[in-house]
């Protein structure tokens, strides 16, 4: 068994997964779904507004308005947000506007109404007769002009995207009512090993509790996928086929177990999958998580992390995130990744190494510190990190102020 870099891992993992089929939604029910197709955009704002309340006016009539000398004006119509008027406005007119509200024919500038003498701004209030104006407008002044955010036919959104609020927002605007999306991909999730312990039971003697479980079906379900919770799979063939069988008839899309993938590991589930499929065990040159299997079991990928805890957390990041990524129809992987300087020294053993750390801003820069002792097995020191840092490969120790890429969680 050789040794593969990280990228190559990743590279031969990656290459199974397409993106799952697509369906129509709602706009309510899409949030956080993958989009299928790219969405053109309508003129927006989709006619000329107003961007405050004021008096709409021809602003040549308003070139010599001071607050010593104002201008009076005439006002012909009073349009509220969501109503048009039909009057065109003259030189010595004005339009009541509202905003939001169209700008009525005639009109080229909007004067707020705080630069006028009309300052009862209650609701209902209604329009005045006359109006003095304060001071001049240029032309197209508090106007918001159709196609002036967005011109039809401006590609907006892209598929592949993954839909935020302000995504949802601007298809609200557009009056795109349904998407087309991926579905949410399927992962079946299960741990293996005799000695583990779900969370409810009591603890037997020697036993550990599944915590792989609940940190693997969160990070599923924050990619945006639905977890198949299998549970746990003893070590014992009938139990472990039984279980996969199962993740085959609910449709998963993938498989992900941990634990089991270390040479020598006592180990059933290679027996298994390769009955009906194939698994490949590999070392990984990276630290934590070295081991990791990856093959398919009647048809489906089969990924097996490595059962400790911050490996399993690791590797999810790794290798299983941009999986389910393309899965899902994404078309890349959006990690945050910043530039840290390290406020301490480090020493790696030459594997690419991911060192869960806090980095926190001192002095308007972003500085990195271990969280203490980086065994494998010790989740609180992934509890009390904020990011994990990447030592490539080949690099023995880094300098105090040595700079490095942080992942931040
Ligand atoms: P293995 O990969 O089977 O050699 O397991 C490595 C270590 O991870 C052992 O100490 C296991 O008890 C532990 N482990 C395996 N699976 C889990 C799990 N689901 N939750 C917590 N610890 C686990
Ligand atoms: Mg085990």
């Amino acid at each position: 068994m050789s040794m593969l870099s990280v990228q190559a891992a990743q590279e031969r993992i990656h290459s199974h997964f397409k993106p799952v089929e697509t369906e129509t939604l709602s706009l309510a029910q899409c949030a956080g779904r993958v989009l299928a197709a790219d969405i053109l955009s309508s003129d927006l704002p989709p006619f000329d507004n107003s961007s405050v309340d004021g008096f709409a006016v021809k602003a040549h009539d308003l070139a010599e308005a001071t607050a010593a000398s104002p201008r009076t004006l005439n006002v012909v119509a009073d349009i509220p947000a969501g109503f048009t008027s039909d009057v065109a406005i003259a030189h010595g007119q004005a339009a009541r506007i509202m905003t939001g509200a169209p700008l009525p024919k005639g009109a080229d500038a909007v004067i707020m109404v705080e630069d006028t003498d009309f300052n009862d701004r209650h609701a209902g209030t209604p329009a005045p007769k006359q109006v003095k104006a304060f001071k001049g407008v240029s032309i197209g002044e508090n106007v918001r002009t159709r196609g002036m955010d967005v011109k039809t036919g401006h590609r907006v959104l892209f598929s592949g995207h993954k839909l935020r609020a302000q995504d949802v927002g601007l298809l609200a605007m557009l009056g795109v009512a349904n998407v087309t999306v991926h579905r949410k991909p399927r992962v079946a999730l299960l741990s293996s090993g005799d000695e583990l312990t779900p969370v409810d039971l009591p603890l037997l003697p020697g036993r550990v509790r599944d915590s792989n479980s609940y940190v693997l079906a969160f990070m599923i379900e924050g990619a945006g996928c639905e977890v198949l919770a299998l549970g746990i799979a003893p070590d014992n063939r009938d139990a472990i086929k039984f279980l996969l069988d199962q993740a085959i008839g609910m449709n998963a899309d993938v498989i992900l177990s941990s634990a089991g993938v270390s040479v020598g590991a006592f180990d059933f589930t290679r027996e298994v999958v390769e009955s009906q499929g194939r698994l490949d065990f590999w070392k990984v040159n990276m630290r934590p998580g070295k081991p990791l299997a990856f093959g398919e079991y009647r048809g489906v990928p089969f990924v097996g992390l490595p059962g400790n805890p911050v490996s399993a957390f690791v590797g999810f990041e790794v290798f299983v995130r941009g999986a389910l990524d393309r899965l899902a129809g994404l078309s890349t992987t959006a990690r945050t990744k910043v530039r840290v300087i390290l406020a301490e020294s480090i020493e790696s053993d030459g594997r690419e190494s991911y060192l869960r750390a806090v980095v926190e801003e001192r002095n308007g820069v972003l500085s990195a510190k271990l969280t203490g002792h980086q065994g494998s097995g010790n989740l609180l020191s992934l509890v009390q990190a904020n990011a994990l840092l990447v030592v490539p490969a080949g690099v023995k120790s880094l300098a105090i102020g040595a700079p490095i890429d942080a992942w931040l969680l």
